[in-house]
């Protein structure tokens, strides 16, 4: 367990190369083994993530056991077929030949994860990894001591621990793995330790997947149903307390939709947390002090329409709606990451998506409509890793989609057979006849 990386990744490539993890029978096992982790241990994690992040057990079981254990479903069901070889047709003067592709696992995979969904984040790209073959080494966050811990622990109890090893640590620990040649790295966190992982795995060619975050926009156009428009923006937003990589950063809607939406948004949040959100059980806290001191120096970015209280000592921040924000105020200059909602005016779909376009490419656009132009057009005329039309976050959970970023959001993909083909290489194969 306390190996040196240098002999950590030496050891798995060992593995890998006796062809252990390659068969579909190890990787069925393996998924099998990762399921009953979290069927049998959900509770647990769920008290981790209780101590690590408040969150209620209901949405632990959501947003993170459940989720995986839908995933790993997914696939179990489907690998064999998406695994299947795949003829391609040969032109005219290679007649009598075969061609096809095949999907072959990398090696040797490194996964780094967030604290913000630490099961999730984590267990959801290592069944990938596995699901494609693959020897695995799972780094979770030292921000979430608790779930790290247990995570840790629970892997090596349930999975293949000669071909699946897990590093706990911070960033000196990280370093010395990225330091070492991997056959890909999958990583999720924000741009800047992006950076440093490309610039690490340049180093040997190795490829990367980033998921990282970014400012999600939310245009809400005219004529739609803003009590309707007010709740999914508040279930979006504040839940984890606002710490979610895909939730509604800000909105952007007109002058006349704003005014209207203030008092929709401020009861929708009563609505879910009640009068005192501090006394819900349903509403999270901030991980640290250092992002709670981050956020709180961004409450007075605009008049205050909801929100606006603070507990240091327990990490609360009130979920909180600011209106009339400027798009120079500090709040709108970085992913926000934390429960506060500006509401940032434009004259309309132009001047939103001109908005949008001027910014970096964000990770999910969101847009409330009921013109199936002004859909057409959002879709057609800006670019975001996801396009959430008429429901924030639920993009995320459909295993047929790829879930990734582009541009500063992020590059490649994974979810379902997305994972298959960000951990797998697909080979190119030709057969001529001897004679
Ligand atoms: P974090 O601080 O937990 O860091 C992520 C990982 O990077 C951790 O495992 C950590 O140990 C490692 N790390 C930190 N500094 C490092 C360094 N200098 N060198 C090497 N490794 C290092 O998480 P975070 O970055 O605060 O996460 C929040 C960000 O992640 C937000 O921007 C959010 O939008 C994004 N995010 C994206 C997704 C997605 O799926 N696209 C999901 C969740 C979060």
């Amino acid at each position: 367990m306390s190996d040196h990386p240098n002999d950590l990744v030496a050891r798995l490539r060992a593995i890998f190369r006796t062809g252990r993890t390659k068969p579909l029978s190890w990787r069925t096992e393996q998924l099998q083994c990762l399921r009953a982790l979290l069927t049998e241990n959900g509770r647990e994690l769920a008290a981790a993530l209780h101590g690590d992040l408040s969150k209620s057990e209901q949405e632990s079981m959501s947003t993170e056991v459940d989720f995986v254990v839908r995933e790993i479903d997914h696939t179990l069901e489907r690998l064999a077929d998406w695994l299947r070889p795949e003829a391609a047709p040969v032109p005219d003067w290679l007649a009598g030949a075969q061609a096809r592709t095949q999907y072959d696992p990398l090696g040797v995979v490194l996964v780094i994860s967030p604290w913000n969904y630490p099961v999730q984040l984590l267990l959801a790209p290592v069944a990938g990894a596995l699901a494609a073959g693959n020897a695995v080494v799972a780094k979770p966050s030292e921000l979430a001591p608790a779930t790290s811990a247990v995570l840790a622990r629970l892997l090596r109890k349930y999975l293949d621990t000669e071909a699946i090893a897990v590093v706990e640590g911070g960033v000196p620990e990280t370093t010395a793995l990225l330091a070492q040649r991997f056959d890909h790295i999958f990583y999720t966190g924000n741009g800047r330790v992006g950076r440093v992982v490309m610039r690490a795995a340049a180093e040997y060619l190795t490829p990367v997947t980033l998921e990282l975050g970014g400012k999600s926009p939310a245009f809400v156009d005219t004529g739609v149903d803003l009590a309707v428009v007010a709740e999914r923006l508040i279930a979006g937003k504040f839940l984890n307390a606002g710490q979610t990589c895909v939730a509604p950063d800000y909105v952007l809607t007109d002058p006349a939709t704003a005014r209207a939406l203030e008092p929709l948004l401020a009861a929708a949040l009563e609505a879910r947390y009640g009068e005192d959100p501090a006394a819900s059980p349903v509403y999270g806290r901030i991980v640290n002090e250092r992002h709670f001191d981050r956020l709180a120096a961004l409450l007075d970015s605009g008049r205050t329409v909801i929100g606006g209280e603070y507990d240091r000592a327990s990490r609360y921040l009130a979920p909180t709606v600011l209106a009339d924000v400027a798009p120079d105020s500090p709040v709108m200059q970085e992913e926000i990451f934390g429960p506060i909602l500006p509401i940032v005016k434009v004259a309309g779909l132009d001047e939103a998506i001109a908005f949008v376009n001027d910014r970096a490419r964000p990770l999910a656009l969101y847009a409330f409509s009921q013109s199936e132009e002004t859909r057409r057009r959002l879709s057609s005329e800006t670019s975001s890793g996801g396009l959430g039309l008429g429901l924030p976050l639920a993009h995320l959970a459909v295993s047929d989609l790829p879930f990734g970023g582009v541009g500063e959001s992020g590059m490649g993909s994974y979810h379902g057979r997305y994972s298959i083909e960000t951990f797998s290489h697909r080979k190119a194969i030709l057969e001529v006849p001897m004679g």
